[in-house]
């Protein structure tokens, strides 16, 4: 095979399955809340402690619940993270900025362009300068605004994850979660536990990148978009250093093709702790790119290779990015008993490489928005009134064809970058038209070979998945969506695709008789990344806590 269409392999989303009528047959527990937020990423819970303050302001009760499917805040949560303060200002003004759970303000930055053994100092274009702006970890930050909202009153159930909507009347009613304590065949245990629903008079869908329910809303309701979202592999790992870093390093070029959009970030939450990672587009050409083996590789390079001389692999993860910006916003992202926020609805800005200040400043419109409807019976299009009118839609606007732009590859990508930059955007006149990731047509090639013996600051797949604290039990169900038979050559690219060695492709024995099948799944290793559900398999919701726990990502 000489090119492959992920999109061809790709089963459809299982819109049957997630969009379910109130009432239907099959849930355990029954509870009822005024709000419901799935997810408690920063979009959730700014949301739940703006709607919370509103109803103490207002001397109204108001019952808000956040599902969350990590077991504990988060253990999802993964990020760069340079942090813009905005949005952490209005959601309290009260505080200083030293009050918010960041580690350390920027002070110094540089962008490099690498080979494989040189770097060249870049001037900071002014979309990465992050002067003003501080170093967190994203899970401190979703622990640190999950106490918040509790001591508001806001109940956050860990360890649910919503896994269908509840609909009346083509309205959003609420969500049924996934059950748990199921064997391999899907059958339940003796500690099975059957799905609970939980319906509220408005559900906020803050699921963060590639949110499953998201999606089927949009499908269900027919909302569309100028460009279809696409999406970015982002893989990290933290290490305690020998040597000291005094400040943030972005790079581009070397070791991504020069047919791949992405760079690299090392950001130092102390001097000896560091934060290192590399976001890869995924509409990569070469079926044979592996992100993680990518990762292993840029150790090598000498400016890494040195701060990371005698350190310590601490922590390893990955998710994807929404990266597709303006044009991919969901045309609406309100409708009959429903919001989508933050990530769920694409707010990411990816020259900045920023969504954290983007998913709580809508997490606070949308929580103004749903005070109003409760009250008054304002309608929630008043949520996609705010965003269009503040700096989220302006950002992502000014922004809007910079990442577009690299389809057509690093060099041609980075000269109408940079025009887009001196116009402010204004270059060039209208829309750079965008396939879906899994549209895009990769060649094979032999690839990089995976492993870790790349460098002995390497990390295979399977220590990797280790480091990210995933203990998911073996006998699970598989979460995952598989085609029934895919050829040798879409099962190798499944298996470079994922960072934690979920897929394993196996060549057909010749002349066996029971031929081993050519794909096989060790879907309790998955980290919920979810690009095998932009490019691959469908990821759908398990059992809650299962999967990663990060602490310090
Ligand atoms: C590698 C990388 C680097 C980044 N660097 C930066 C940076 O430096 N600065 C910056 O500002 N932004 C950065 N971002 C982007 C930023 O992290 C996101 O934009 C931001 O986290 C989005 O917040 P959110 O609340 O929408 O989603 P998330 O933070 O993803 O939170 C969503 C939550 O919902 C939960 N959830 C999902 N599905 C379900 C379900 N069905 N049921 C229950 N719970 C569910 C998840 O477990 C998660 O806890 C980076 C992202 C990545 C991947
Ligand atoms: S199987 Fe899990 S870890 Fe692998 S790509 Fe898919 S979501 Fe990511």
């Amino acid at each position: 095979m000489d090119k492959l269409v992920p999109a061809q392999y790709q089963p459809a989303l299982p819109l049957d399955k997630l969009i379910l009528q109130e009432g239907a047959e099959g849930a355990g527990d029954h509870m009822e809340l005024d709000v419901l937020i799935v997810g408690a990423g920063p979009a959730g819970l700014a949301c739940a402690i703006e709607l919370a303050k509103l109803a103490k302001v207002d001397g109204t009760e108001l019952n808000i619940g956040v599902l969350e499917k990590a077991e504990a805040l988060g253990e999802h949560s993964l990020s760069g993270a340079v942090v813009n303060p905005r949005a952490f200002r209005e959601l309290f003004p009260d505080l200083r900025d030293s009050d918010f759970p960041c580690r350390a303000p920027v002070s110094k930055e540089a962008v490099y362009l690498l080979t494989a053994q040189r770097r060249w100092r870049l001037p900071t274009p002014p979309s990465m300068r992050n002067h003003r702006n501080y170093i967190g970890s994203l899970c401190e930050i979703v622990r640190w605004l999950g106490a918040k909202a509790e001591e508001l009153g806001v109940n956050v159930f860990t360890g649910f994850p919503a896994a269908q909507l509840l609909v009346r009347a083509g309205a959003v009613a609420g969500v049924r979660t996934a059950a748990a304590g199921l064997d391999r065949d899907g059958k339940p245990t003796s500690a099975g536990t059957p799905p609970n629903d939980l319906v509220a008079k408005v559900t906020a869908l803050a699921e963060g990148t590639r949110g499953l329910l998201a999606q089927a809303w949009c499908q269900w309701q027919r909302v569309p978009s100028e460009n279809p979202q696409i999406f970015a592999l982002g893989v990290k790992e933290l290490w305690e250093t020998k040597q000291p870093l005094d400040r943030v390093i972005h790079t581009l070029g070397w070791p991504l093709p020069s047919d791949a959009f992405g760079g690299s970030f090392v950001y130092p939450l102390e001097p000896n702790l560091v934060a290192l990672g590399l976001v890869v587009g995924l509409d990569y050409r070469d079926a044979a790119l592996d992100v993680h083996v990518l990762l292993q590789r840029l150790k090598q390079h000498p400016l890494v290779r040195e701060l990371l001389a005698g350190g310590e692999l601490i922590e390893w993860g990955a998710k994807t990015i929404p990266e597709g910006g303006y044009y991919s916003l969901p045309e609406r992202r309100s409708g009959a008993g429903v919001v989508l926020l933050g990530d769920a609805a694409g707010f990411v800005d990816v020259p900045s490489l920023k969504g954290i200040h983007y998913a709580m400043q809508s997490g606070i419109f949308a929580a103004r928005a749903i005070f109003q409807n409760l009250k008054s019976g304002a309608a929630l299009s008043e949520y996609d009134r705010l965003v269009n009118a503040s700096y989220i839609a302006a950002d992502l606007y000014r922004t809007r064809n910079m990442r577009l732009a690299f389809r057509d590859g690093f060099y041609l990508g980075g000269i109408q970058a940079a025009l887009m930059t001196l116009t402010g955007g204004r270059f060039p006149n209208g829309k750079y038209r965008m396939h879906a990731d899994a549209e895009v047509v990769r060649r094979s090639s032999a690839g990089a070979r995976p492993g870790s013996d790349e460098s002995p600051l390497g990390v295979s797949k399977v220590d990797a998945v280790f480091k990210s604290g995933n203990a998911t039990r073996d006998t699970i169900p598989s979460h995952l969506i598989a085609p029934p038979d895919v050829p040798v050559e879409v099962a190798r690219f499944y298996s470079r695709m994922c960072p934690a060695g979920v897929y394993e492709a196996h060549d057909p024995d010749v002349g066996a008789q029971h031929a081993a099948p050519l794909l096989r799944i060790n879907a309790p290793n998955c980290v919920d990344c979810k690009a095998t559900d932009v490019l691959g398999p469908r990821w759908t919701p398990r059992e809650g806590g299962s999967g990663p726990k990060y602490k310090r990502m």
